[in-house]
């Protein structure tokens, strides 16, 4: 903990405590940890990105003087620190791993928070509700990703709707993280992983959440070369080199971080293809006490576990066979067998020479478990993978699932928060996976649950009037646009969004279909107002299309007022927009959607969903919890794409809409909030991460 009482000795003595809650995410999902940082000095809380590291470094003395003599504030303060000792004393609740030997899980990207930028998206995000809902649960994990200097591009639309990328840096020494040291010395360790012909040199940070370790591998320092340095750099990179470099060092080097802390894990969970190496590496001990490569890897097999993430065949990484030779050589050489046999692990027919690698081929064999993401994912990737056990049956596969889930603490907007803590007890966050914790939502009168949706629906458009009016002039939209949307954007107007990875499958076009129709709901009586958010990757010019269109659509129609396009979505944004939409439209190409977890994190705060019968939403929707697209499979996507754009206006101008306008004569929508009460009360029991957790442990973590 030098890093925290390096920082507190700048700090007056009572706000020490600061110091120490800033080095563990924990606070993140304490109900008051939020406030308690934004009230040290409001105005440098959001100028610093909500860093509580940055916070304390930046704060004027003054500012820090004035929060010292805030008595009520140090107390809160106080209260935050002892619910994480509590927290952290708390004994190991599981016989699946113990402290001596957790779960080490491997990910390429982790989004925690906003103010630790290493988070592309989904994966991102669902690694980091893993990890705070391991902590909450008390199972021994680690988990080993990367510490991207620049992380994920950042996003800006230019006036003609194109999105440009740029890149920030993050600097580690201002974000809570820590620098693990090792030896006797106790000076910053060091792995070394060769990778091709580079000898490559990472140091380690500790990013604490809440009882669960982070270690990220970092390749900026001075004893490597200006392209080594670089292998930490942008996440998701996009030259090939870089990537499978950076999917070494997340294995071969996460695991001998590991090992060089001691650590040996009970399991190991590969989380998506990017894992795959570390497989490799955990062979080690073996084969350096005399096993052979083939019984070590089994050995290996025998511990690990596999996550996918990836319906799309396009979706897993391959690599050409002698990039995977030349990369892998050296650590292959060291395990005793040759590049060669690495690469007829990934191939799905080892000896077809024509075939490239593939890290899930990979990752399949190296695992004894391996599961998709919803039920349905489950059952596409058994078809899809069905090849590699070509003597079984595809519904003998040996590929399971566990739908993902979200945490619920983290997602849940403070009045929402209130509200459910006022009904369903304190502690109901712990019990989330009880479909009975929820019962009492259908004794909330109509009108107390409007409110909340009401005010959390106000907190989104001043939100988005802020936002919103910067992108504009910052883009050069004419100002009269700009005044008109601040008055367009309603606190009382039925609030639509659609904010995801903008990749062409998620079919963003599907709202402009008929934009005459489109027009309608934005225009008429009883008008919708339409929030988009989303990043296509730098490369995806088709996604990027889509954005393009959406803006030329806005400025034809002169429907500029109620279509917002929210410019760089990450988790900040993300938790805006799910707190404030009355519905979440999801509408991929099935069976493309893996999972999908956004409208779970909507169907926390009372948002409904709208949704293709794909990833999530084929097993969630009841028929009455919300409104359905059906999933049906077409390789006409053109027909597919027609009719189900048809299904979409049908479902929002005959039911959407008029429910949601149709009051009793207290204003409020009873057939409206009588369908969040079902939503919630059916959907947040299965989709919390409680329930995803306990599957894991019973169905992927457990041997049987
Ligand atoms: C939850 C979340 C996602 C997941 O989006 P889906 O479209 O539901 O898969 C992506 N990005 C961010 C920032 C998120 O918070």
């Amino acid at each position: 903990m030098r890093a925290s009482s390096a920082l507190s000795s700048r700090l007056p003595w009572p706000l020490g405590v600061l110091a120490r809650l800033a080095y563990n995410y924990r606070w993140a999902w304490l109900a008051d940890g939020p406030d308690v940082f934004r009230d040290v000095d409001p105005a440098r809380w959001s100028a610093c990105g909500r860093n509580p590291v940055r916070l304390l470094q930046e704060t004027s003395a003054e500012a820090l003087l004035r929060a010292a003599g805030n008595a009520s504030l140090v107390a809160r303060a106080e209260q935050l620190e002892a619910a994480l000792i509590e927290d952290l004393a708390r004994p190991a609740a599981t016989d699946v791993a113990d402290e001596e030997h957790p779960i080490a899980f491997f990910c390429a990207e982790y989004g925690l928070h906003v103010s630790l930028p290493i988070y592309a998206g989904g994966l991102g995000a669902l690694a980091g509700d893993i990890l705070k809902a391991a902590s909450d649960r008390a199972l021994p994990l680690v988990a080993v990703g990367l510490m991207y200097r620049h992380g994920y591009f950042r996003q800006r639309v230019d006036h003609t709707g194109w999105q440009q990328e740029y890149w920030v840096p993050t600097d580690p020494e201002r974000s809570p993280a820590v620098l693990v040291t090792g030896g006797d010395d106790r000076t910053p360790l060091r792995i070394r992983v060769p990778i091709g012909a580079d000898d490559v040199v990472a140091q380690v940070w500790r990013v604490n959440v809440g009882r669960v370790a982070l270690f990220l591998l970092d390749t900026d320092v001075p004893e490597n070369t200006r392209v080594t340095r670089w292998i930490t750099t942008r996440l998701y990179d996009s030259d090939p080199e870089t990537r499978l470099a950076q999917y070494v060092l997340l294995g071969c080097g996460g695991a001998a971080v590991l090992r060089a802390l001691g650590i040996t894990p009970s399991i190991v969970h590969m989380n998506e293809g990017h894992a795959a190496f570390a497989a490799l590496e955990m062979t080690r001990p073996a084969v350096e006490q005399g096993a052979d490569f083939a019984a070590a890897f089994e050995g290996v097999r025998q511990r690990t576990v596999f996550t996918t993430h990836t319906p799309v065949p396009a979706g897993n990484d391959s690599y050409p066979a002698d990039q995977v030779r030349a990369a892998l050589g050296p650590v292959a050489q060291s395990l005793g067998i040759s590049g060669d046999e690495i690469v007829r692990l990934g191939r799905t027919r080892a000896e077809d020479e024509q075939e490239p690698f593939g890290v899930t081929q990979f990752a399949l064999r190296a695992s004894r478990a391996a599961n998709g993401v919803s039920r349905r994912h489950g059952a596409v990737s058994r078809e899809m993978w069905r090849v590699l056990w070509p003597d079984r049956a595809v519904d003998d596969v040996p590929i399971a699932h566990v739908t993902n889930g979200v945490h619920v603490p983290s997602w849940v907007g403070a009045p929402m928060r209130r509200l459910l803590d006022r009904h369903l007890g304190e502690g109901w966050t712990r019990h989330a996976a009880d479909p009975a914790t929820f019962e009492p939502i259908d004794a909330i009168a109509a009108a107390e649950l409007w409110a909340v949706r009401w005010e959390q629906r106000r907190r989104l458009v001043d939100y988005v009037h802020d936002r919103s009016q910067l992108q504009r002039i910052a883009r050069g939209e004419p100002r009269e646009h700009v005044e008109a949307s601040a008055r367009a954007f309603d606190a009382g107007v039925l609030t639509i969004g659609f904010a995801r990875r903008l990749a062409t499958y998620k079919r963003l076009h599907l709202l402009l279909h008929d934009v005459q129709r489109s027009f309608g709901l934005l225009r008429g009586d009883r008008p919708v107002q339409l929030l988009v958010a989303g990043k296509a990757h730098p490369r995806d010019d088709g996604g990027k299309r889509l954005v393009q269109e959406l803006f030329a659509v806005r400025a034809q129609q002169d429907a500029f007022e109620r279509v917002v396009f929210l410019e760089d979505y990450n988790l900040g944004v993300a938790a805006r927009l799910v707190g404030g939409c009355d519905v979440w439209i999801n509408v991929p190409r099935p069976p493309l959607e893996a999972s999908g977890t956004s409208g779970m994190k909507a169907a926390i705060n009372g948002g409904l969903q709208l949704s293709v019968l794909d990833g999530w939403w084929a097993e969630g929707y009841d028929g009455a919890n919300g409104w359905a697209l059906s999933g049906d499979v077409d390789p006409d996507e053109a027909a597919q794409d027609a009719h189900h754009a048809g299904e979409l206006y049908r479902l929002l101008e005959s039911e959407v809409v008029p429910e949601f306008y149709e009051r009793d004569e207290a204003g409020i929508p009873q057939a409206w909030t009588a369908r969040i009460k079902r939503s919630m009360r059916t959907l947040i029991p299965a989709y919390s991460s409680v329930r995803m957790l306990s599957e894991y442990e019973e169905r992927v973590y457990r041997e049987r």
